[in-house]
């Protein structure tokens, strides 16, 4: 599903190199799930997936069903089928949550050559998806993001995904700031979507969210390199001695 390999990143602005050499293999089906320290590089391995601004590529590849990710504008990754649910889901005032969920989903049809959703075949899928995530109509109306509860945001970004039907999933640090019942909401969207042919790159600081998305791999990354890779023991084992042996393991 998702090859990456021997992926270097630097800052645009700033002589930084953040990703030193990161190779990661993804197949179709598969959770994998990457933990490491803060300011590891983390969240730039998703955006440098996603096709943010303001980071350059200086080695590697990237590359979704065998076609390179790193060639295509943002929108043609998630046509392809990529999706990246936000550490920091953004609020867009003025824009309807549901308005921006079928325009995204359109636009992302019209890019396959596939025809549109009617309004009245959106709205029936779309409540059937947002009741399984406790997200009521008042949210779905409501700009995006707009005044939503840090569990509410992590919530939305989970049904947006379920209304894209990606391939790829890559979920940054979802858990962050929840609380467990939020969290295992999110989960339970989350493990409501596994499939054969989906798969999940699940970020995290924390194993408590793999009690409820049980990960087949585990990577740990810090300073820009997957130093480690396991099963989920090892997510249980940083939670226990946090990352200081494997560290000195590696090192
Ligand atoms: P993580 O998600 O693992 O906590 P990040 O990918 O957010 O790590 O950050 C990796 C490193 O890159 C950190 O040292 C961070 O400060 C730096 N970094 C990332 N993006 C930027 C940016 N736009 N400007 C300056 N520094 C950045
Ligand atoms: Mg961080
Ligand atoms: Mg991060």
């Amino acid at each position: 599903m998702l090859e990456i390999k021997n992926l270097h990143v630097k800052l645009e602005e700033e002589d930084k190199q953040i990703l030193k050499g990161v190779d990661l293999k993804v197949g179709a089906g598969e959770v994998h799930a990457i933990m490491g320290p803060n300011g590891s590089g983390k969240s730039t391995l998703s955006y440098v997936l996603s096709g943010r601004d303001g980071y350059e590529v200086t080695e590697g590849s990237a590359t979704l069903l065998d076609e390179e990710l790193l060639d295509m504008e943002p929108e043609e990754r998630a046509a392809a089928g990529l999706f990246l649910a936000f550490q920091y889901p953004v609020e867009i005032p003025g824009v309807g949550n549901m308005t921006f969920l079928r325009t995204a989903l359109n636009a992302q049809r019209k890019a396959r050559g596939e025809e549109e959703m009617s309004a009245a075949d959106f709205l029936k899928m779309i409540r059937e998806k947002a009741k399984t995530l406790k997200i009521d109509g008042d949210m779905l109306k409501r700009p995006v993001n707009m005044g939503f509860s840090g569990g509410e945001k992590k919530r939305n970004e989970i049904l947006q995904m379920a209304v894209l039907e990606p391939k790829m999933c890559v979920l940054d640090e979802t858990d962050s700031g929840l609380d467990v019942d939020a969290m295992k909401l999110v989960a339970d969207g989350v493990n409501a979507l596994r499939d054969a042919g989906r798969s999940f790159l699940v970020i995290t600081h924390y194993q408590r969210l793999l009690d409820h998305i049980v990960p087949d791999v585990v990577h740990i990354m810090a300073d820009g390199r997957i130093i480690k890779t396991g099963d989920k023991d090892l997510a249980l084992e940083v939670e226990k001695n946090g990352y200081a042996d494997i560290l000195n393991e590696v090192a």
